[in-house]
Order: C-alpha cells, then structure tokens, then sequence
C-alpha cells in the first residue's frame, strides 16, 4: 500500500498485502519451515539486517511478515513483531529488556501473566519491582528508583476497566529514561495509540479484538526505536521462540480487514447495554469507560475514540449472584477471553484472576460478585434480552 495517510479501514485491509508472482489479491499462507539457497552469497544477503530476506521461519516468514507490517501501520509505529500469544509477547519484552538488579514499576491490575511475572519471575532472577496504582502520577513518579528500567502498564486495565494517563505516564518516563510500556489489548489500536502518546512499547493479545472470531491465538509488540525492536527481535523472539505460526497470520490478516468497523460496531453495543445496566435493580455497579460515572471518564475520552467493548458490573448477591448470573444464557457464553463477534461473559475471581491472593484482588478491587463481559456483535436487543434473563435469576 503507497497511499500516504491512509485511513484505518483502508490500512486494515491493505497495509503489508503480499503481491506475490501469481498475482493472488490476499497474502497466501507460506507454510515451510525453510528457505532454500543458490550459493553461500545468496544467504549472507537473505541475513542482511538492513533488508532481511528469509532463511528460516522461526527467523522470518512472509505471511508473518505481513502481519507484523499491517500491525505497524495500524499502531503507528517503525516496527511490529509477531508472536504466537499474547503472554509470548508479554514475557518477550519484560525477560528481554529487565536484568537481574533493576527495578521495574508495574500497574495493581494487570493480566495475570503480566503479574506473575512481576510478582513471581523478576524476583526469581533477582530484579525488582513496586507495584503502584498507575492513575496515581505522584505515586508512579516516587516508585521510580535509580536502577529503575520500566514502567509497565494496561488502559483500560484487567478485568476492572480503570483508566492511567498515558501521555502523563509516558512524560514522567521520559523525565526519568525509563521505558514505557503498555499493555493495550482492552483498547485495541482502533481506540488508542500508545506509541503517538509517547510511550516506547505497546503490545497485545492479537486473540482478542485483531483476531475477533475466535479461532487463533497470537500476540504482538511495536515500537519506534530500531534497537529496542531488534533487542526484542533477536532476545524474546528469536531466541526464546515464541514465534506466530503462518496460519494464524492468515487468519489474522482476515480478521484485520474488518477490524475498524468490527471494534466500532462492539463499541456502540457497549455503550447501549452499559446504560442498560446503569438503570437496573439488581446491578450494583457499572465499570465503563464510556460513561461519565466511570471515574476514569475524562483521561479516556481525550485518549480513546470511544469507550471500547468490555464491560464489568457488579452484581447483587456476591459470589452466589454472579454464580446465578452465568448459567443459563441463552446467546451469550460463559467462557474467558474477549473481542470475538460472540458475546463472552466471565467472572475474574475465579477465573483469569484467580491466581492472584485475596489480598491482591482486593487492591486490585476484584469483587466477588464481579462479572467482565465482552459485547459481542449480535443485535444489541438480543443482547440486553439474554442479560434481562440472566438478572432475573439473581
Ligand atoms: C488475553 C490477554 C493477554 C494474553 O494473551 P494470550 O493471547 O491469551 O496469551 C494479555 N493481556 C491482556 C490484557 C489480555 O486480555
């Protein structure tokens, strides 16, 4: 794709495309393991960094390939790097770029592989960390220490949806030298952009809303700066060998055609059954970044296009009520992950977040009777009917 400033439906569907020496319109799934040489000559070229051609698929695959170019088009960014999950990519960068004896900031709420990492693995290989409520810039910049390396958030956060100001987040980093890096899989590219706010690293779950059927596993890291993409690159790619596999780029360049108009359509509905919510009995409270009683409102009104998919409430009832609540939907399922055209309903305490202590959850305000629920793309009537009924059961 030539065309400069393009707009986002346009780079979803084009961006990175394979013309191939068939003329096929969509990138083919190159599935060999190798690449095959004429001469010794030939290979040195292949390994050029400057202009990398293809030797072997852990290293480089074209279909992988053009993924990593529509993602980096999509985040603004130099450069993008596949991985075969989400959590491959989470690891990738925080294993890469920290060493024993530094220090590392990271987010109360965040995806549990994140947190185990912080909480369990540095510490495992001696470099520390303080944990910090990111939406508390005084606090962020007083966790930050001589030996500090990064700062490592999510917006909207795991599973309760609370909002940091990335633009304030990525300044302080700045003033310091300390990297940037955010977790933007509930946001998603279409909402917000990371790397324009300043921040150094923004990688995500490419499961979640860039796939958006749910039927693939995949995950990504972009930046702008070439020695850190080829820190990570050469370190958490390569080396740890988390790589994407050829099918899953094809499936998630497809997804990737309808992503602006896909992450849009799960917006409007959010919105539609967050208010539907906000005006029940038996909903406690209502986590929506789109609505002027999340407290997070402002910062995700000047940083997000619209208040994204997810939505967390608090039903009556605690645990029992949540219990009652997720069985028997008749559209919806009860199942983890999220951004699929199928509306997912879960419940994080026991769930993605029940390896975090009691105490974590509750610093991380993980009530009982939480449910997260990715809206799915069904007509929003169906949707709040399937929902009515799940209240009733309460
Ligand atoms: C799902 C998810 C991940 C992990 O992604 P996988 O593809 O499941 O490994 C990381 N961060 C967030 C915010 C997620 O929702």
């Amino acid at each position: 794709m030539n065309k400069k400033n393009a707009g986002m439906a346009t780079q979803a569907i084009h961006g990175g495309e394979i013309k191939d020496q068939y003329g096929a319109q969509i990138t083919p799934v190159y599935r060999n393991s190798t690449f095959h040489f004429e001469s010794p000559k030939a290979i040195a070229e292949a390994m050029n960094p400057e202009e990398p051609g293809y030797v072997y698929s852990r290293v480089s695959n074209p279909t992988v390939r053009a993924f990593e170019q529509r993602i980096a088009i999509l985040e603004n960014a130099k450069g993008a790097i596949a991985f075969g999950s989400g959590s491959a990519a989470i690891t990738a960068v925080i294993l890469s770029l920290i060493s024993g004896g530094e220090h590392a900031v990271y987010s109360q709420v965040l995806y549990d592989t994140s947190h185990h990492i912080f909480t369990q693995t540095l510490p495992r290989f001696k470099a520390e960390t303080t944990v910090v409520d990111p939406s508390d810039l005084a606090a962020v910049e007083a966790a930050i220490q001589e030996n500090t390396k990064m700062i490592y958030v999510e917006t909207p956060a795991n599973p309760t949806l609370s909002i940091c100001d990335l633009k304030e987040i990525a300044k302080l980093a700045k003033k310091h030298g300390v990297l940037a890096v955010c977790d933007n899989t509930f946001a998603s590219a279409y909402n917000t952009k990371p790397l324009d706010l300043g921040f150094d690293v923004v990688l995500e779950s490419a499961t979640k809303y860039v796939n958006g059927h749910g039927d693939g596993l995949g995950g990504f890291v972009c930046a702008n700066d070439s020695v850190l993409l080829e820190t990570i690159r050469r370190e958490g790619l390569i080396n740890y060998g988390g790589v994407m596999a050829p099918d899953i780029a094809f499936l998630l360049l497809r997804g990737l055609k309808t992503f602006p108009m896909r992450v849009k359509a799960h917006s409007e509905n959010a919105l539609a059954l967050a208010k539907y919510f906000e005006s029940h009995p038996k909903v406690e409270k209502v986590y929506y970044p789109g609505l002027p009683s999340h407290p997070g409102y402002e910062i995700a009104k000047k940083q997000m296009k619209t208040g994204g998919g997810m939505i967390v409430i608090e039903v009556a009832g605690g645990l029992e009520g949540a219990s009652r609540f997720v069985t028997g939907f008749e559209l919806a399922s009860y199942a983890a992950s999220l951004g699929d055209a199928d509306t997912l309903v879960e419940h994080p305490a026991t769930m993605t977040h029940a390896r975090m202590t009691p105490e974590e959850r509750q610093r991380a305000g993980i009530g009982e009777g939480m449910i997260r629920i990715s809206v799915g793309l069904e007509d929003i009537e169906d949707i709040i009917e399937d929902f009515e009924n799940a209240l009733n059961r309460i």
